[in-house]
């Protein structure tokens, strides 16, 4: 068993202005990487600026990051640290701005390194210390080494470090209240497809599975009782954001597997949000797993008290309807990417192109076109 784990997670209502101190430890001087409007609008903007004016610490805010960030953005907010003399970064928002946030946090000390060097780590200088205060609950990013940037080429890839995991991360649930009910259904889809992912992959250790189960037990839980209109109670949210956690742990060992890496083109090619792209191949996933892991496939399903049909279900009602339509050329065009695609390779049971080309044909083609 291998599990490292760097991180102080705090999670509670009212943690960041309770945690002003530990802020100071960092510097007196941060750049702040957050989205466009989001963290104002939930608060979270206001409590970490009083928490480090409570504490002199001198900051600037960098609020370029879009969904999916662009490496651009990424440089140009090293740039932003440079100039200001960041010592720290406090990445603030959903899984974008905290991805970015530890993008920034590793180019802003190495002012020569491009988009090669980041992706590959190999890097001169040691990154900055982040502080990740996550606003949806869903990446778990807080918590993981990962962070999935939009390269030059328009591609989704990631990086994964023990120097980019957080050094402290602050949850507070209050924020994922203001999320509007397509984020909120999506965020609950990439973590429930986090906790399965690990839970279902060859290098899944007993310490990821722990967590990857409680996560899915958590979240299947609240998608039974997921309110039509999407206003979830303050312990939901609670619960929600804490199995997001444990999604985030669970990967931090495992990483993701064959919905997270199909998913990316849908992201890419036709905008569809992230968690939304991965909960349309969950479904494909459970039914692989039947197959080619029975035995894990029992325990889990009985530990999370909930079918194997009622969960493909539960995911079909709670996560936002995946609209894009992709015939074959697109596919085809696609094909490359998957060969040697490293979470494939980690499926329990392996698969082979055939098996792809099947899932895809079956996900997405109908009549002439199969
Ligand atoms: P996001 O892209 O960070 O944000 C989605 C939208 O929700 C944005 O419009 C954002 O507004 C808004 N938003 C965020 N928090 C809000 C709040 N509390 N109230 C109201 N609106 C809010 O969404 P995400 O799903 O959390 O992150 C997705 C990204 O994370 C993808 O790039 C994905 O690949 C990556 N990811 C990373 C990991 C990892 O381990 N590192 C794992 C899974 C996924 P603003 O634009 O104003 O910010
Ligand atoms: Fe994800």
């Amino acid at each position: 068993m291998d599990f490292y784990f760097p991180t102080r997670i705090i999670i509670k209502r009212g943690c960041v202005s309770e945690n002003a101190e530990r802020l100071a430890s960092f510097g007196k001087r941060c750049l702040i990487v957050t989205g466009k409007s989001s963290a104002k609008i939930c608060g979270a903007l206001t409590d970490i600026a009083k928490a480090l004016e409570a504490v002199n610490v001198d900051y600037k805010i960098f609020d370029r990051i879009t969904q999916n960030p662009l490496f651009a953005d990424c440089l140009a907010g090293a740039e932003a640290a440079r100039a200001f003399g960041a010592e720290f970064i406090i990445a603030l928002g959903g899984g974008s701005p905290l991805d970015a946030g530890k993008a920034i946090a590793c180019l802003a000390p190495n002012p020569d390194a491009g988009e090669k060097e980041m992706y590959s780590q190999k890097l001169k200088n040691p990154p900055l210390s982040v502080v990740a205060v996550g606003t949806t609950a869903g990446t778990g990013s807080e918590v993981t080494q990962i962070a999935v940037i939009t390269g030059s080429d328009g591609r989704k890839k990631s990086f994964r470090a023990d120097s980019a995991f957080p050094a402290l991360a602050l949850g507070d649930p209050r924020y994922t209240e203001f999320m509007p009910e397509n984020v909120t259904r999506s965020t609950a889809a990439d973590a429930l497809s986090h906790c399965i992912e690990s839970y279902f992959n060859s290098t899944a250790n007993e310490f990821s599975r722990m967590l990857a189960l409680r996560g899915a037990r958590l979240i299947t839980g609240i998608f039974k009782n997921f309110p039509d209109d999407c206003r979830l109670t303050p312990q939901q949210r609670d619960t929600l954001y804490l199995a997001s956690v444990f999604g985030g742990m669970a990967i931090s060992v495992t990483g993701t597997c064959i919905p997270h890496a199909l998913g990316y083109f849908l992201t890419e090619n036709h905008g569809i949000a992230h968690g939304t792209a991965c909960a349309f191949f969950l479904p494909y996933f459970i039914e692989h797993n039947m197959e080619y892991a029975p035995k894990l496939a029992v325990e889990f399903f009985t530990e999370i008290q909930t079918a194997p049909t009622e969960l493909a279900e539960l995911i079909g009602s709670v996560a936002p309807k995946m609209t894009a339509r992709v015939n074959r050329a697109e596919l085809d065009g696609m094909r490359e990417r998957w060969v040697n695609n490293g979470c494939l390779k980690k499926a329990l049971g392996g698969i082979d192109n055939k098996y792809l080309e099947n899932l895809l044909k079956r996900a997405f083609l109908t009549g002439e076109d199969k």
